[in-house]
């Protein structure tokens, strides 16, 4: 009776686990608060972090986070439309090919270990896709995928990104726009009904103390059919590189084309 009722309970956890929804959390804005950020690593190697490039503590802290198991990912300092103080080097829609492909090197330099990529702010740049396609273009060479915070609802990412054949996903719930423990913790349970709905759900944080109360409590606490997953988990796998056919270089060009001033050059006299 013993030996049925183990069997029972080992098929019981196998279903659940393979059925479980999948809830991924990020906490942004990494490199600043060394005590905090330390406090979410300790929490759960499944948490990801995404690590601001020029914060005094990237290298530190990415690498202190790898090594605990936790997946790292750069926080790209992206233009908002409202005023804000900005990171150093952050990207705006009318910056250069070159300027925009020398601030991610830079990024992908300062934040080691990293495998994505997500933006910091960026309602103004993620709504530009021209400015998104520049972005696209210095990443793809770096083989990173975008989580797409989505600062703003009409977003270019996906758009940008698929020329480039670079795997997007997007943010589902931000857990702290409101800093007080009771609206994150609504906003987490938020996140592990989406999950619940849809099989899985990304939530996105910051290191605030009250973040790190409420993360404490709700990762010790999390429902059984939900279980707490790194970024990796959610990213699609990438179709294979397709040929570009006549027609894809055709309707890419057209794009580029539509947008030079007009030239007036063949106009018979
Ligand atoms: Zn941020």
């Amino acid at each position: 009776m013993i030996k049925y009722l183990f069997y029972l309970g080992i098929l019981w956890l196998t279903i659940n686990s393979v059925f479980a929804a999948k809830l991924a959390v990020v906490i942004d804005d990494f490199g600043y608060r060394q005590h905090n950020e330390e406090q979410i690593i300790s929490f759960s190697p499944n948490i990801t972090i995404a690590v601001l490039p020029h914060s005094p503590n990237a290298k530190q802290i990415a690498t202190r986070a790898h090594q605990h198991g936790n997946e790292v990912i750069i926080h790209l300092p992206m233009a908002p439309m409202g005023k804000q103080s900005l990171e150093k080097d952050t990207l705006f829609p009318d910056m250069t090919e070159a300027e925009v492909k020398r601030v991610v090197d830079e990024a992908v330099s300062s934040v080691p270990y990293a495998i994505g990529v997500n933006n910091h702010m960026g309602s103004l740049m993620t709504s530009d896709f021209d400015g998104m396609y520049k972005v696209m273009k210095a990443l793809h060479h770096h083989a990173l995928f975008f989580l797409d915070s989505k600062t703003i609802g009409k977003t270019q990412v996906k758009n940008a990104a698929s020329d480039y054949n670079i795997a997007v996903v997007e943010r589902d719930v931000f857990l702290d726009f409101q800093q007080t423990e009771s609206a994150i913790s609504q906003q987490f349970d938020l996140a592990v009904k989406i999950a619940q709905k849809n099989g899985h759900a990304i939530a996105i944080g910051h290191p605030y103390p009250e973040t790190v109360n409420v993360l404490r409590q709700k990762l010790a606490n999390l429902p059984s059919n939900i279980e707490l997953v790194k970024i990796s988990r959610l990213i699609p796998p990438l179709s294979p590189k397709h040929k570009p056919t006549l027609k894809d270089i055709f309707k890419k060009f057209k794009k580029r084309f539509e947008k030079l001033p007009n030239l007036n050059l063949v106009k018979p006299q």
